[in-house]
């Protein structure tokens, strides 16, 4: 990924794996929102267009689910590995996502003598 000249994840990870964008706060303000809570409030301070322009994150801080095979994540996906919590009413907040959300495509698949299911998430 020639990107990574660029872009560094905001926890400075050492990765060379695919770094994400946030989610656009325009068209998805809920899930911004989820993702800023990772950053410190520093950050948070330069305000939304700043952090949509300037902030990446990598696989790291994402849960095998949210990933996609083509590395992209799933529409849900929110930063919940590797990160460290500045507000601690995230359990709330991941309840609330529950919630709101319904199971959009189910998609299973054998795998070596186990089943794998794999459940995409879209809002309600
Ligand atoms: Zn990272």
């Amino acid at each position: 990924m020639s990107s990574n000249k660029y872009w560094k994840c905001y926890f400075l990870c050492e990765t060379d794996g695919v770094l994400h964008r946030f989610p656009n706060p325009q068209h998805n303000e809920e899930r911004f929102n989820l993702w800023m809570k990772v950053l410190d409030s520093e950050m948070q301070k330069r305000g939304v267009q700043y952090i949509y322009n300037n902030m990446r994150l990598c696989d790291q801080h994402f849960e095998l689910w949210y990933r996609t095979p083509s590395r992209k994540l799933t529409r849900n996906a929110f930063p919940t590995l590797n990160i460290a919590l500045y507000d601690m009413t995230q359990p709330v907040l991941i309840l609330d996502l529950l919630v709101n959300m319904v199971p959009e495509e189910v998609l299973c698949s054998l795998e070596d003598k186990s089943v794998r299911i794999e459940i995409y998430w879209t809002w309600k």
